[in-house]
This record gives C-alpha cells, sequence and structure tokens, in this order.
C-alpha cells in the first residue's frame, strides 16, 4: 500500500550562515500509522511538521501526501497548507475563546461552505468523540486545558483531513491530565485510523502514543524504529540516552560469531556477549548499552559461569516501592539493575551471579556515541 505520507530528503536553511535546522530527513508513514518525532528542544522536529503542514517552505525535498506532492523543490510544487487536507493540533490551545465549544468546532466547516444541518452533525460527532458532547453551548474561556485541547481535536478532525499533526499538544496540561488525554489520544486516533505526525520532547508520551519513534537531533533523523527497538537496539549512544538506557559499558570487539560480539572492556574485565550493531568491525572501540531492566541477578552461584554470567555485588540498594533499583559492581565497574516486585532480594554487600543476556546487550561504534553527545 501507498504511504499516507512520505518526507524524501528534507532540508531546512533559515539563513546561509546558520547551521541547517532540517538536514536530510527521510521517512514514511503507512495509512493509519502514528509517527512520532523525539528529540531536545531546538532538534528541528517542529519545523519538519511545519514542512509537512506547508507552514514552512522546505529548502530542499519532497513531501508527499497521499500519492499528490504536496512539496517538490524540483517541480516546484508547494501547494497551500488549506489544501493539504491536514488537521493541526499545537501545543497552545488555539481555541477562540469568544466563541462557544460547537462554534469553535464548526469553523472549519463553516469556511468550506457546508450546511447547517450537515455541520451541526459533523460537530456533534466530532465532540462526541473526544467526550465533549455536553459541552456544545459552553463559553471555551470556561473550560479547563485539557478540554480545551480536545476541542482544538475535535476542530482538527471535523473536515475529516488525510493526516493529523499534533506539535507537544500535551505539554500546557498539567501531569494528571497530560496522562489522561496521551491515552485518549491514541485511542482516537486509532479509532478513526488517521496517520498522524506527532512532536515531542517527552520519550514517555512517545512511546506511549507512537506506533514508530523518529529520533533527531541537530536536525537530523538518527533512527526510526517501533519503541522496542528503540529500546533495545538504539543506533548509537545518543538515541540510548535519550530513551533512558543508563549502563553503558566501553570495550573493544574482540571476535564475532553471527550477530554477536566478544567485547573486552576498557578495563581489561570481561569478555562480555553483545549483539553488534550496524557498522560494527571487529577490533573496534564500541559502547555496550544494557537497560537495568534487562540485567538478571541469582542468589545461588551456579557451579560454573555461562557465558553471559559475572560475579557480582550488591552496593546499594534502593526500594521504589513497586521496584527495587540495585547498584551493583561487576566487571570492574559499577551498574544498575531494576528488579520489580514489594519484596527486594538482596541487601548491601550480597554476592551474586548477574546475566547480561547477549541479545539484550547492545553495542555500536564509540566514535558515533562522542560525536553525538
Ligand atoms: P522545540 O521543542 O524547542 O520547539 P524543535 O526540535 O521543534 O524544538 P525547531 O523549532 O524545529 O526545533 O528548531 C530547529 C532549529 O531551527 C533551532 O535551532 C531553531 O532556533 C531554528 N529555527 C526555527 N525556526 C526558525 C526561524 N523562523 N528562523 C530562524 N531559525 C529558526
Amino acid at each position: 500500500m501507498a504511504a499516507a505520507l512520505a518526507v524524501n530528503h528534507l532540508w531546512k536553511s533559515f539563513g546561509s550562515g546558520l547551521r541547517p535546522a532540517v538536514r536530510d530527513v527521510s521517512f514514511a508513514a503507512a495509512p493509519g500509522e502514528i509517527i512520532v518525532l523525539l528529540g531536545p528542544s531546538g532538534c528541528g522536529k517542529t519545523t519538519t511538521l511545519r514542512m509537512v503542514a506547508g507552514l514552512e517552505q522546505p529548502t530542499d525535498g519532497t513531501i508527499l501526501i497521499g500519492t499528490e506532492a504536496a512539496y517538490d523543490s524540483k517541480q516546484r510544487i508547494n501547494v497551500a497548507p488549506q489544501h493539504r487536507q491536514i488537521g493541526m493540533v499545537f501545543q497552545s490551545y488555539a481555541v477562540w475563546p469568544h466563541m462557544s465549544v460547537a462554534k469553535n468546532v464548526a469553523y472549519p466547516l463553516a469556511r468550506r461552505g457546508l450546511g447547517r444541518a450537515e455541520i451541526a452533525r459533523k460537530v456533534e460527532e466530532a465532540l462526541a468523540l473526544v467526550g465533549l458532547e455536553d459541552y456544545l453551548d459552553r463559553s471555551v474561556s470556561s473550560l479547563s486545558g485539557g478540554q480545551m485541547q480536545r476541542v482544538a481535536l475535535a476542530r482538527a478532525l471535523v473536515y475529516e483531513p488525510r493526516i493529523i499533526l499534533l506539535d507537544e499538544p500535551l505539554s500546557n496540561l498539567d501531569a494528571k491530565l497530560r496522562l489522561r488525554l496521551r491515552d485518549d489520544l491514541r485511542t482516537i486516533i486509532k479509532k478513526l485510523g488517521l496517520t498522524a505526525l506527532y512532536v515531542t520532547h517527552d520519550q514517555e508520551e512517545a512511546v506511549v502514543i507512537g506506533d514508530r519513534i523518529g529520533v533527531m537531533k541537530d536536525g537530523e533523523l538518527l533512527q526510526m524504529s517501533a519503541a522496542a527497538d528503540l529500546y533495545n537496539r538504539p543506533a548509537d549512544a545518543f538515541v540510548a540516552h535519550f530513551t533512558g538506557v543508563t549502563n553503558m559499558l566501553q570495550g573493544r570487539v574482540r571476535s564475532r560469531s553471527g550477530g554477536t560480539a566478544s567485547i573486552e572492556l576498557s578495563g581489561g574485565a570481561g569478555p562480555i556477549l553483545a549483539t553488534l550493531g550496524k557498522d560494527v568491525a571487529d577490533g573496534e572501540a564500541v559502547s555496550v548499552g544494557i537497560r537495568p531492566e534487562n540485567i538478571r541477578l541469582l542468589d545461588t552461584p551456579p557451579s560454573s559461569l555461562e557465558p553471559d554470567q559475572h560475579r557480582a555485588r550488591v552496593v546499594e540498594r534502593r526500594f521504589h516501592g513497586g521496584q527495587s533499583v540495585y547498584r551493583v559492581a561487576v566487571l570492574g565497574t559499577e551498574l544498575d539493575v531494576v528488579e520489580l516486585g514489594t519484596m527486594p532480594r538482596f541487601d548491601q554487600g550480597h554476592e551474586v551471579t548477574l546475566t547480561l543476556p547477549a541479545d539484550l546487550c547492545w553495542s555500536f561504534p564509540a566514535e558515533a556515541s562522542t560525536d553525538r553527545r
């Protein structure tokens, strides 16, 4: 099936002396897919979204919405925003406070010249979808932030756009509302089968909302994958850190067998086994990321250690209610290990056997990590 949205080799420069805000970004969204652009402030995610919307003109590249070119630098195609059939929701609610809820949502339909009865029906449908069917005649200024954002969403959905673009739509809400609307947003978008491009700097939000997540830094799209791949197979150390990997080991590839490398750690300890990332060569310096939840601790020492097992000692234990966080001395360094459960298993000083599962230890070139950080 053709992509619902395809962005190819997109560039944006705001001035000749400046670093390009967006550098050679390409991705495609399948129909009904929610793509999230994730990254720190200033990485170019909003600029990318605004180019898709037609609010910013690319310096180079193409944008296809469905099978139609919305922008093509070579063919001089630049479809106006109002003709791209997109719905948009921004961080600032962008609703009109002096109008009623119904009037706000009806606005895009009235502009398109639909009849009154049809407008009324569509407005009611859109408001029911966002859970505001009882608020039709309320003035928008009397609503909470979360309700205003629902009005903005209803207005973006009411004329059945081909794709919906959302730029940090939850940022202005308090924590509790943010969590509720976060779940609702995904449910609503999925119910309508809409293709969505969603911008956020919040890693957890990205994981909950997105089918695939693209991590951006300095205008580049570093990796676009399903959340689980991003977590377990980060392309480089920046992606690993941004998705919250806290354990990072440094070493060198000693040998490889299939997709697994034997890695000697920088201090001479090891070897450990890790899955080979893209572009990792023999003898090369690598970083190895392993998430605290993926390390296993064994109480009773086995008679002989497996290649992925190492002797370790608990140096610190913090109990967080539903989980225990251990700081463990192993392989000449210290690692964090998280175990779920309301009963901590080990005290400080406890000798344990630690497993670093090779399929969950992910290696990438060390140069890339220093470059990106
Ligand atoms: P944030 O989350 O802070 O909005 P972002 O990842 O969305 O960040 P962009 O807003 O896309 O980042 O900005 C990318 C870069 O482009 C930044 O360095 C920014 O200063 C620059 N930039 C954005 N808009 C303009 C503009 N109109 N003129 C000049 N520079 C701009």
